[in-house]
């Protein structure tokens, strides 16, 4: 079974390429699914998380404020990176149990930050999904209310373009219709399933 990563920046469109997928019946797992499960109350991560960001991080139920979490580490890159350290191993362990569990001619890891996590030598194939910065901003802005400068100042901390580039294996670009895009996925379906046989 051939592994293979999909990332791309903030609204490029790597939820529309892995819904199109899992409806071709492609198993697809999201590393933001198990970053939620690897950090509900209990789990051995958030007494980590605890400990370093102090116990005001847990609400009185003892789950994560994830908000509060947030706004902590965007502003404070050491702290980000103790989270990281924390929280990918954790997360990456979790995929690849669950793809152990999988039996398909291969399977789509969803990791937004592949290249800043350094991790696209893990896969047999990785998959880029990109779209203009202007129409991303567009889109999430559309979908969640983001501003323009919350906008930028999230691709600030992400990779570049050019980057994610360097360690694909095959770009998607999203500037165009739902279906062009589909169609993408469709050939590039095709093209993975050859590859397996
Ligand atoms: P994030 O990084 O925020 O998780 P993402 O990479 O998963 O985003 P999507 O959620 O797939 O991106 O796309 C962002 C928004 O743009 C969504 O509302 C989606 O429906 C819309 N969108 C994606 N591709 C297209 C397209 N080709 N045409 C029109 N809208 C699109």
């Amino acid at each position: 079974m051939l592994k293979i990563a999909l990332t791309g920046g903030i609204g490029s469109g790597k939820t529309a390429v892995t819904q199109h997928l899992s409806a071709l019946g492609v198993p697809v797992l999201d590393a933001d699914d198990f970053s939620h499960q690897a950090t509900r109350a209990k789990e051995p991560a958030v007494a980590q998380i605890a400990k370093v960001f102090g116990p005001g991080i847990l609400n009185a139920s003892g789950n994560l404020d994830r908000a509060a979490l947030r706004q902590m580490v965007f502003a404070d890159e050491g702290k980000r990176k103790q989270l990281e350290a924390i929280l990918h191993p954790e997360i990456r362990k979790r995929m690849n149990e669950a793809a152990s569990t999988l039996d398909a001619p291969y399977v789509v890891f969803s990791i937004p930050l592949l290249i800043e996590t350094g991790q696209a030598t893990d896969f047999d194939f990785v998959l880029v999904i990109e779209a203009p910065a202007a129409l991303r901003a567009q889109r999430v802005g559309e979908r969640s209310g983001l501003s323009a400068e919350d906008f930028r100042a999230i691709t600030d901390v992400q990779a570049s373009d050019a980057q994610r580039r360097q360690a694909a294996d095959e770009v998607i670009i999203n500037d165009g219709s739902l279906q062009a895009l589909h169609a993408q996925v469709d050939a590039l379906h095709r093209r993975l399933q050859g590859l397996v046989q």
